[in-house]
């Protein structure tokens, strides 16, 4: 839950303007590399930083399936170098 900037009324997160009283919610937000960020930017388009905390989730997941293709793809390395080797 965020809060008007201005007259403090309860907002979505994804409100870019109050329904009370229509003040703009300017949320400055700074990239770990300085670039300035638009709230609803994804990603920093400087750096390619992931902003996307409420995907955060789903993000961890792909990442885990991705880390165990990896992973998969060693082994399979691994076994063909050791077979290789004998
Ligand atoms: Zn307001
Ligand atoms: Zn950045």
């Amino acid at each position: 839950m965020v809060k008007c900037v201005k007259c403090g009324a309860r907002l979505r997160a994804e409100d870019r303007f109050c329904d009370i009283c229509g003040a703009r919610q300017k949320k400055e937000k700074k990239c770990e590399c300085g670039f300035l960020l638009e709230e609803f930017f994804a990603f920093c388009p400087m750096c390619g930083k992931s902003l996307a905390k409420e995907e955060s989730r789903n993000h961890k997941t792909a990442k885990r399936r991705k880390e165990s293709d990896n992973g998969e793809k060693f082994s399979a390395v691994l076994e063909s170098l050791l077979g290789r080797k004998k």
